[in-house]
């Protein structure tokens, strides 16, 4: 399948129908675009929240097949953020494809390390992109979208062809306080309307949430209350990217005079990486962990990660006892200002009842009356808002499951967008010159991690 120069389609290889490994592409004119590349984390433990060895793949990632296939056709790879759903892909497939990748600073210092570590920094031409300035990448032209998210540096793009014009929303939500970052300007999305968007591709991850999604600021006052309450040491457990909700943690350690300390290499990966692109501009001392055995235990406040119950994390190891540097006793407290990713509900709630039995007192946002957790993604009425703002001609839900895409849609619907194409992974969207779907156009499948080494799963 080849666009000609009156085409312009979209075709998603992963993250569409389900959530996770994000890989999209555009086409035109006989090129291609691919946007984020991302991986997706099984958990990876049975039931009882052992780990399984060897018997799944740990990281998964779409199958590039399509693409590999047409990799001189390929013009670049736009990585929009620094989530893993988005970019971890990058140094397991890259050099399948071998584009020039664009992005901006801060997700580029994310990606530089992982090139690094996978011994690839001299080999990928990776750009990094001013977001105020307009690119054209081979036959598409690229404009950025600041949005919020819960990540510093969130975009969305617009992509313009002579044939049609996208939004390619990425993920993002609408937060007036995001602690990190600016906050969302209704106008620049305003603007969007009077380039005439053919279609929006969006982001539908909580698209069945009633209302607004929390602000990143409102956490402030319900972590404080609990490391307040708490006599004991306090680990909070949150996504290891989100460098707001570790500056709101940082500020609550100050002000209850309780010594913070960082557990988990991706924590302190991505706060060194915050912390060279001027993200994080105070100056904060650590406690080395292996001090940590030696405080008064009131006077420590750690922040972890494992809230997922993933297998190889300082949350897990602290649940079973075998973390190197410390010991969780009777009274201490685990906040989870995170939620559970579908899929994770076994391993979560393994990892809960461990820390139970070993008489911690366990504070989750089911059992907390304040928020302790704001997600990164729209609700419905940032859904509609948004939708009311761009006026596309056209939404095509993205990122989530079958469940979310459709409410996402209805959303779409209820605002007056004039046309929705429900889809999923493998299917070619035509966006110009005639609105259609061609489902099942290309075979997908996935390759997961094995052993370290990556292998076609199905
Ligand atoms: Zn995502
Ligand atoms: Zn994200």
């Amino acid at each position: 399948m080849t666009p000609d120069e009156s085409d312009f389609w979209f075709l998603p290889l992963g993250g569409t129908g389900e959530i996770g490994m994000n890989l999209n592409l555009y086409g035109h004119n006989g090129r291609w675009l691919m946007v984020d590349c991302g991986v997706t984390f099984e958990s990876g433990t049975d039931v009882d929240g052992e780990p399984i060895l060897g018997a799944r793949a740990h990281v998964q990632m779409a199958d590039p097949q399509f693409i590999t296939d047409r990799k001189d056709k390929l013009d670049g790879l736009i990585i929009t953020h620094a989530h893993e759903d988005h970019i971890g892909a990058v140094p397991y497939l890259w050099e399948r494809f071998q584009c020039p990748i664009y992005t901006t600073a801060y997700t580029a210092e994310i990606l530089r390390r992982k090139l690094q570590e996978a011994g690839l920094t001299e080999k990928v031409p990776v750009h990094v992109v001013d977001a105020d300035t307009e690119l054209d990448v081979g036959v598409f032209h690229l404009q950025w979208v600041r949005l919020t998210h819960s990540i510093p540096e969130p975009f969305g793009l617009v992509i313009s062809t002579p044939a049609g014009r996208v939004f390619h929303t990425a993920d993002w939500k609408l937060d007036a306080a995001p602690v990190l970052g600016e906050r969302y300007q209704a106008q620049d999305y305003q603007a969007l309307a009077e380039l005439d968007i053919d279609a929006m591709v969006c982001d539908s991850t909580n698209a069945d949430v009633p209302g607004w999604s929390a602000s990143e600021a409102s956490l402030y006052k319900g972590l404080k209350h609990h490391v307040e309450q708490a006599s004991g040491r306090v680990v909070v457990t949150c996504f290891g990217s989100n460098i707001a909700r570790l500056r709101t943690i940082a500020d609550i350690a100050q002000e209850t005079g309780r010594h913070l300390g960082l557990l988990g290499r991706s924590l302190i990966n991505t706060y060194t990486a915050a912390k060279r692109t001027g993200f994080w501009s105070s100056v904060e001392t650590f406690v080395d962990p292996h001090h940590l055995g030696y405080l008064p235990k009131q006077t420590v406040l750690l922040v972890a990660t494992g809230s997922q119950g993933e297998p190889r994390t300082a949350l897990n190891r602290l649940s079973h006892n075998s973390f190197r540097d410390m010991q969780l006793e009777p009274g201490d407290t685990v906040i989870f200002s995170s939620k559970v990713i579908p899929g994770n509900e076994a391993a979560i709630e393994a990892l809960i009842e461990r820390l139970k039995a070993m008489q911690i007192d366990v504070i989750t946002e089911d059992n907390s009356r304040m928020p302790i957790h704001a997600s990164g993604h729209p609700a419905m009425d940032e859904l509609k808002a948004m939708y009311e703002w761009v006026k596309p001609r056209c939404s095509i839900p993205v990122h989530g499951e079958f469940h979310h895409l459709r409410a996402n849609a209805r959303v779409a619907k209820s605002v007056g967008v004039p046309e929705q194409l429900e889809g999923k992974n493998g299917d070619m969207y035509f966006i110009a010159p005639v609105r259609g779907i061609r489902r099942g156009a290309v075979k997908t499948g996935r390759l997961g991690l094995i052993n370290n080494k990556l292998k076609k799963l199905f």
